[in-house]
């Protein structure tokens, strides 16, 4: 069973511009995220993505509206202790943020780490420097901290630069180090604000690729907001689609990308680059001439390793062209668009169609 981690109920968030105007920037969102999950939020720019995820961690205050979290409880005999000493009778309850007391937000805090688009590292410091600066904050002993702080770039594999300056890092190495020092206090939630959307396509994949592996290996559950779909589909489990302001689609990855509903979200999903992927509408193009059933087949992780066209031919010895489609791994999980057309009669086409339903594929007659 899946564990509620956050759940928002009726956020708003408002801006006021001079006197007279107002921007709604979050308009009355409910969600829920569990915990482990790593969720997307995804949309255009000024859909209300950024407003949304400084909310989560009260960068932000709303207008109306709740969060509640899962919350960790300090028990009381550990309470002056330092922060690095092992809590051992965790306890957890659900709170909701906005009625924090400023020493529960600063322990919120601590627990929720947050990465952005431009690294946000102190020039000034050198990488472990950087690194070392919450727990410093957070009162770690010297000795404690240098071995935290190797901790943390072993995780992000860049013990190596350990002495060097941002100046002297790629975009990705910033990005790393940005990373080690979210997770430095042990964070149960890690923000990420367009983490990848500074770096080149190869780079947003080691990064994604190491996103995956902590929220694997620890159990942090990562919000990422992005405006790429693509993202979406590399690492997230579920996500939401907004705009303006508004939650227009929601649920798990697989779902949005094999059933979009929305007509962005349509629109998201049909124009991620893919190599072997063409319109719908192009490739129907080229069989308008002949009397034929044109098929989109939405095939399940179950489904794409079984040789569908093939036993449709064998079975009712008819002619099939495959015009196009994907196959694909979203979050882990293989789904496949794949769009066909039968060069049949009316009769054999709905036997067929009748024995596609049977073996529960999902499909559109086009
Ligand atoms: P996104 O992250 O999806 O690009 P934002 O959350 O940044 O969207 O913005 C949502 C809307 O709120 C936009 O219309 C933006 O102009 C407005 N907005 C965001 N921050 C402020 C602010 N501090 N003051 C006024 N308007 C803002």
């Amino acid at each position: 069973m899946s564990e509620k981690l956050i759940t928002i109920k009726n956020l708003n968030k408002r801006y006021n511009i001079g006197t007279d105007r107002e921007v709604v920037a979050v308009d009355n969102i409910n969600l829920e995220i569990d915990k482990g999950d790593i969720y997307g939020i995804m949309g255009l720019s000024g859909a209300g993505k950024s407003t949304l995820i400084r909310l989560l961690n009260r960068l932000e205050e709303p207008t109306s509206g709740e969060i509640f979290v899962r919350h960790q409880i300090v028990p009381k005999k550990n309470k002056k202790n330092k922060e690095n000493e092992n809590i051992t009778e965790e306890t957890f309850e659900n709170k909701n943020i906005l009625e924090f007391k400023p020493a529960q937000l600063r322990q919120y805090r601590k627990k929720t780490g947050m990465i952005f688009q431009h690294f946000n590292l102190l020039n000034s410091r050198d990488v472990a420097g950087n690194v070392a600066f919450p727990l410093e904050i957070s009162g770690w002993k010297k000795k404690d901290i240098a071995k935290r702080v190797d901790e943390l770039l072993e995780i992000v594999g860049l013990l190596d630069k350990k002495n060097s300056y941002p100046e002297q890092l790629s975009g990705g190495q910033k990005q790393r180090v940005a990373i080690a020092r979210a997770l430095a206090n042990n964070p149960q939630i890690l923000l990420s604000d367009e983490a990848t959307s500074a770096l080149d396509p190869r780079t947003t994949n080691s990064i994604l690729e190491l996103l995956k592996d902590i929220n694997k290996k620890f159990g942090i559950t990562i919000i990422l907001i992005t405006h790429q779909m693509e993202v979406i589909r590399k690492v997230c489990n579920k996500a939401t689609i907004m705009s303006e302001g508004k939650i227009i689609e929601e649920g798990e990855t697989k779902e949005i990308f094999l059933n979009p509903k929305s007509d962005l979200a349509k629109e998201f999903v049909a124009n991620i680059p893919h190599d072997e992927f063409r319109s719908d509408e192009e490739l129907l193009k080229r069989s308008k001439n002949t009397e034929t059933l044109a098929l989109k087949l939405k095939l399940t992780e179950d489904q794409v390793n079984r040789a569908f066209v093939t036993e449709i031919i064998k079975k009712f010895d008819v002619e099939i062209n495959i015009l196009g489609g994907f196959i694909d791994k979203v979050s882990n999980i293989i789904v496949g668009n794949l769009l066909i057309e039968i060069m049949t009669n009316k009769e054999i086409g709905e036997e067929i169609l009748a024995w596609l339903k049977e073996n529960k594929v999902e499909l559109e007659v086009l």
